[in-house]
């Protein structure tokens, strides 16, 4: 049994503000950085006790050197840094058994904790009219690679997404969202035992359903102003329905995807 398992920060327990996962937060973000690890060691060993064979764990979170290597579990094989090709979910293949996100956040314009997706400059993304953030883009890519992802964690707002995408996913709230910036949170140590439970569980389920993918994807991202969707509209193919818009169609979802982020990277630089 194979596990990936892909590791955001702003749905850690006791993560509420961006200077907490950023590197200008200094002190705060190193403590975060403790946290995450904390949460992503508390998964490797549920997947461990559940008989996983090997666990890949992939540092999806900013500049994707989060998790702190000599603190990562023996058992588990980490790849961090940026750029990668396929992002949050480098490493994904369709030798994994099942993938668990750990550490999410609900999408943006959704009264979740720091809702996002992948940038503040997105007002809205829709994978064929379905409207997603990071869990579902990264679900899909999973499902894309016939990869099921069975746990996710974070807080009410994350969990509600996945369980309206994600038959019969665990989803460990380790938060209420009260807004944006404020959460009543599990004390930590209570939400990696939650989540060292949540994956032992997970994992021992006997059958597993890849999300189904469409072959033909079309990705529309509705930016949050005009500035922002011109800069994107310079990737080749892309169309824009109206100034704030810009929509592409990819041969299969993983182009899809590919142009989703490369959109969003070519929007945030201008
Ligand atoms: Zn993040």
């Amino acid at each position: 049994m194979r596990v990936y398992i892909s590791a955001d920060m702003e749905g850690v327990a006791g993560v509420t503000a961006w200077e907490q996962v950023e590197t200008i937060g200094g002190a705060e973000y190193a403590r975060s950085q403790k946290l995450m690890t904390a949460e992503v060691n508390a998964a490797i060993r549920g997947a461990m006790e559940a008989g996983a064979t090997s666990v890949t764990v992939n540092d999806a979170h900013g500049r994707m050197r989060n998790l702190l290597p000599e603190d990562l579990h023996l058992g588990a094989q980490l790849i961090s840094g940026t750029p990668k090709k396929l992002g949050m979910m480098e490493g994904i293949d369709r030798g994994f058994t099942v993938a668990c996100f750990i550490g999410y956040h609900a999408r943006a314009g959704s009264p979740g904790v720091l809702a996002h997706t992948y940038s503040d400059v997105v007002h809205r993304l829709e994978v064929n009219g379905q409207e997603m953030g990071e869990l579902g883009l990264n679900a899909l890519l999973a499902g894309y690679f016939g990869v099921p992802v069975v746990l996710v964690s974070g807080d009410q707002v994350l969990a509600s997404e996945a369980r309206k995408m994600l038959e019969g996913v665990e989803a460990i709230i380790v938060k209420e969202a009260i807004n944006y910036h404020a959460a009543r949170s599990l004390p930590p140590r209570l939400a990696r035992e939650k989540i060292r439970q949540g994956v032992a569980r997970a994992l021992s389920k006997k059958s597993y359903q890849p999300l189904a993918v469409p072959a033909k994807a079309t990705v529309t991202i509705k930016f949050t102003d005009p500035a922002r969707a011109a800069a994107a509209a310079i990737l080749p193919r892309s169309q824009c329905p109206d100034a704030v818009t810009v929509t592409y169609t990819g041969a299969d979802y993983l182009e899809a995807y590919q142009a989703a982020r490369s959109l969003i990277a070519l929007a945030k630089s201008s």
